[in-house]
């Protein structure tokens, strides 16, 4: 008997039909109680195990299950709530535990971040005075449960103490050695309260070494895991890793521990295998199958890399499993109906996944031979596909012979920005927004009445044009001096690209866990992308032909394209970013033919998608420049480029974003605007820019003075003649009423700016 094992690492929470967001919301929403959530929540757990148990997977994760967040649990495991919720220690209950990730009257919510270089958000554990305690074992309350219940012998999934302390706040780097010493105990008291209730294995997460650590961060592993093989021998822990190579690979595959996990789709470590082999008394947990795309694994391509691994192991001390949770994929793609067959046959969602791992662990005891049939069909399902839809003779040779000023503009930014301004004749700090306007319940609903087929097209257009119409006149009265559209006709911004260039796909239920019950459903690149006709010209036209002042015409930029969708992995992903940039530029020459002269090209994820291998950031930032140069190149000198960015954080990428070589940026900043001000005091941007004034993610109309200060700080440096005035993000998710107010505040801070430094100037 061979001691090939198949292995999962996670599996999705919300359920087939989204049960558990439904469940969620209801009980936030007070229509369903504690103990109806707990029981619809419980259902859909022992269904996720029961479909890992019936697909014949040897160690099947427990306790990854959520009914928010692994990190709010790991916190909740420990009793780390902080001060400012309600608790007396013991247990936390369902009501503060969602209060920490959703706030609660006065008490703000945690800080919410992404999870590495996913789209998954995790509650920031704020340790400042926190007095860690095991208050809940929850890896070992499931570990019972499934045991009991469905007679699964599962593999408890915990976050591990270092990369849990990692990703915390509220401490000092010098105190990182002392809360280690503090969760150790926890920890082992976890462990061992397992190892007595019978469990063999543990899948401990550290993520964290993925990235590139310093000394004292692998050094407190050493501590950590040698005092586990200390003090719980009897448990065969795998110390997981995902998302990338693990760094300092020699001294994590010396830990004492059972098994070591790594990914062999997003980092290269068979080359780490190659230079450093692998200890013998190991057992190498390999993570064969991509656990953050939704493309068939080739399984014959698959198998091969598996032999390969094979061999620098020890008598068959090996597990197959998916590269990281599948958490960060669809369920199951048995739902899709509409999809077009020959892209559904090379689709793989969790499900799908798991028999995937199934087969190849099979394939690997007891040879190719045993998994011919299965081979034969992926291959046909994947030919097919290539050949029916993911080759594009034409897109391939347009991207084969890009040169580098194919990606430039026709003249450097000073001459294009005279042009600019003689044209648009735009006042001092002119005002704007960054491109959407209130989506209300109504626009929501219209618009789902129009998918079902409830409403007739020529019924939805109208629609969308009165509230155009409605807007513009909004906008006129506020005096705002850039104008948009407002986006109602979109549902997402980049799946609304998605359903029109060719190449792209959207499915009925690829839904993902983004944040809490948020979900997010990305569009498919199943094969080359390309432009056939225009996608957003209608809107802006009319838009543009309601009024004397310019309308941006609003467009998603290639990066943000690529990073917000299932990418196929048949063509290198720098270089589908360049197809898209050749659709975009398509579609900015039609915008542009219709007489649109400000265009917006969103990038918002352009900086999540920085690689965590940082040796990887500059081919990432050089490409992604590339892409979002080439979109804008054969743009008009004076037709103005504008940009927008959501975060704070971008020193980091602060030359990428003068290589974009846009002639206005506007950036997400309220929330840390002084910070964001040091990098410009710091560095010389020349371009123009608007720093967010107001934060449009909180209800809360600011004052005039409020602004006018933030203003005025963003004006000591940088030159009042580059500065715009715009709120910090899209204004979908607020409501009319405060929308208008707070722009209202916004234009009237402006004037008075605008007033003072006139003056200044005549004196
Ligand atoms: N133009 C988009 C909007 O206003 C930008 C969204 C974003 O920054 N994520 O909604
Ligand atoms: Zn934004």
């Amino acid at each position: 008997m061979s001691n090939i094992k198949s292995s999962n690492l996670g599996y999705p929470r919300i359920g087939e039909h989204r049960e558990w967001k439904r469940a969620l919301e209801g009980f936030w929403n007070g229509e369903i109680t504690q103990s109806e959530l707990i029981e619809k929540t419980d259902a859909i757990r022992l269904n996720n195990l029961k479909k890992q148990q019936e697909q014949g997977i040897d160690l099947i994760p427990v306790g990854d299950f959520s009914l928010y967040d692994h990190v709010l649990d790991t916190s909740a495991t420990f009793g780390v709530v902080p001060d400012r919720y309600d608790y007396n220690g013991g247990k936390v209950d369902v009501n503060t535990y969602f209060s920490i990730a959703r706030g609660l009257d006065e008490a703000i919510a945690s800080e919410m971040t992404k999870w590495f270089n996913t789209n998954y958000h995790y509650i920031v554990p704020e340790l400042n005075d926190a007095s860690p305690k095991l208050v809940d074992n929850r890896a070992l309350t499931y570990y019972k449960e499934a045991k009991e219940t469905l007679g699964i012998d599962g593999k408890p999934v915990i976050l591990g103490p270092i990369t849990y302390l990692q990703l915390s706040k509220g401490y000092e780097a010098s105190e990182f050695a002392g809360l280690v010493d503090t969760f150790l105990p926890l920890y082992v008291q976890i462990l061992q309260e397992l190892q007595e209730a019978g469990a063999t294995w543990v899948q401990i997460d550290e993520p964290i070494f993925s990235t590139n650590v310093g000394e004292e961060v692998i050094a407190a592993a050493e501590k950590v895991y040698r005092t586990f093989a200390e003090e719980v021998p009897g448990i065969q822990i795998i110390f997981q890793t995902y998302f990338e190579k693990v760094f300092h690979y020699e001294r994590i595959t010396q830990l004492p521990v059972k098994a070591i996990g790594l990914d062999f789709v997003h980092g290269d470590s068979l080359a780490l295998l190659n230079t450093y082999g692998f200890p013998k008394d190991k057992v190498l947990a390999a993570g064969i199958v991509d656990g953050r795309n939704v493309w068939r694994a080739n399984i014959d391509e698959k198998l091969t890399t598996l032999e390969t691994i094979k061999q620098f192991v020890s008598e068959d001390q090996l597990i197959v499993q998916p590269s990281s949770s599948l958490l960060h994929v669809p369920v199951t793609k048995t739902l899709e109906q509409k999809i077009d067959p020959v892209i559904l046959g090379g689709l793989s969602f969790a499900d799908e996944k798991l028999t995937e791992i199934v087969t190849l662990t099979k394939g690997l005891q007891t040879g190719r031979k045993a998994i011919e049939a299965e081979i034969d069909e992926v291959n046909e399902a994947l030919s097919q596909l290539q050949a029916t839809y993911r080759s594009n003779d034409d897109v391939r040779t347009a991207v084969s012979e890009l040169t580098e000023a194919d990606a430039k503009r026709g003249a450097p930014f000073a001459e294009r920005i005279a042009l600019q301004d003689e044209r648009l004749n735009l006042p001092l700090l002119p005002t704007t927004t960054i491109g959407s306007l209130p989506q209300t319940p109504e626009v929501r609903g219209t618009r789902t009445k129009w998918r079902k087929g409830e409403i007739t097209d020529a019924k939805y257009e109208q629609f969308v044009k009165d509230n155009i119409s409605r807007w513009i006149e909004i906008q006129e009265e506020l005096d705002i001096d850039v104008l948009v559209h407002g986006e109602f006709e979109r549902n997402d911004m980049v799946e609304y690209f998605g359903e029109k260039f060719n190449g792209f796909s959207v499915t009925e239920y690829g839904w993902v866990q983004s944040y809490g019950s948020r979900c997010v459903k990305p569009p498919l690149i199943f094969g080359d992308v390309s432009w056939d006709q225009p996608i957003t010209v209608k809107e802006s036209v009319y838009a543009q032909s309601l009024t004397d002042r310019f309308v941006k015409g609003m467009l998603t930029g290639p990066v943000t394209i690529l990073n917000w969708s299932f990418v196929h992995d048949t063509t290198p992903r720098y270089d589908i970013m360049k197809q898209i940039g050749l659709a975009l530029q398509k579609e900015i020459n039609a915008l542009e033919e219709n007489d649109i002269k400000i265009i917006q090209v969103d990038e918002p994820a352009l900086r999540e998608g920085l690689p965590l291998d940082q040796a990887k950031w500059d081919a990432y930032l050089e490409a992604a420049a590339y892409a979002f140069r080439l979109a804008t190149a054969t743009a008009a000198n004076d037709t103005q480029i504008h940009t927008h960015m959501c975060y704070s954080n971008f020193e980091d990428i602060f030359d990428c974003i003068d290589a974009l070589d846009a002639d206005v940026i506007s950036i997400e900043t309220s929330r840390s605007h002084g910070e964001l001000v040091s990098t410009f005091e710091d560095n010389t941007y020349t371009k123009e820019i608007g720093l967010g004034v107001y934060d449009i993610h909180s209800p809360r109309i600011p004052s005039v003075d409020e602004l006018k200060q933030n203003i005025q700080r963003a004006l000591q440096s940088i030159p009042s003649k580059q500065f715009w005035v715009n709120p910090d993000c899209g204004l979908k998710t607020r409501k009319e009423k405060e929308t208008v107010n707070a722009l209202q505040v916004m234009v009237e801070a402006a004037k008075e700016i605008r007033e003072e430094l006139l003056v200044k100037k005549s004196n």
